[in-house]
């Protein structure tokens, strides 16, 4: 999953980043100013996107409103020191999702974050089920049959990606698109050789995690 802050606050910015990046496995880009992170949100297919109010030269707000006027879907959590009702309630009105006024405590943070991406994929539970494997996506265990697996960083954070995206192709630019942020070196390769080390620990037979020629990856067992 990968996740966009727009926070002119930098340290506060630096801190949700971090938090979420080690113990949310999340890939996180950050803009300290409306503008600059008015085009990354609107160029960019993040599945979260953190969103301030009050920001050097475009607000939150008008953010927001452009976001959802280009029919964008990213789920939208809005950080904010305005804590007035009508603020909270113009915030959700406008396209937000979600609205969490500062000082928070990071744990919330975190929980709400997950829950908006979660949901937003379609899956209400913190433990997602694929055929015989259980991702618990907030201890980041997973679990084959009976046997508890617990992956290196970017292999869960793929393997969560596939199992959000259960049943559907997913191509090699998705999931560079959603795994990595702009820190990131071009990783493509590395995306095969995450996928054949999934395999080799749970899935020899390539039938959880199918190869679709040309196409991409799909996780779920084929039909019978
Ligand atoms: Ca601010």
């Amino acid at each position: 999953m990968r996740v966009l802050i727009v926070e002119d606050e930098a340290r506060l910015a630096r801190n949700i980043a971090q938090v979420l990046r080690e113990e949310v496995s999340f890939a996180v880009d950050i803009s300290n100013d409306g503008e600059d992170g008015q085009h990354m949100a609107l160029t960019n297919p993040y599945d979260l996107i953190i969103l301030d109010l009050m920001l050097p030269r475009v607000n939150g707000m008008d953010i927001l409103r452009r976001l959802r006027a280009a029919d964008n879907p990213a789920p939208v959590l809005v950080l904010t020191a305005r804590d007035a009702p009508a603020d909270m309630v113009a915030g959700l009105n406008a396209g937000g999702d979600d609205y969490l006024t500062k000082p928070f405590d990071m744990s919330v943070l975190v929980a709400r974050c997950r829950a908006l991406v979660r949901r937003s994929h379609g899956k209400p539970s913190a433990v997602v089920e694929a055929g015989p494997l259980k991702i618990d996506t907030v201890s980041h265990l997973v679990v084959y049959e009976d046997q508890s697996i617990l992956l290196p960083a970017l292999e869960y954070r793929l393997l969560e990606y596939l199992a959000m995206r259960q049943g559907a192709v997913v191509s090699k630019t998705e999931l560079i698109e959603h795994l990595y942020g702009f820190e990131a070196e071009n990783f493509s390769n590395v995306i095969e050789v995450y996928i054949s080390s999934l395999r080799k620990r749970f899935d020899p037979d390539h039938r959880l995690i199918r190869t679709v020629r040309g196409q991409g990856y799909i996780l779920g067992e084929a039909p019978a």
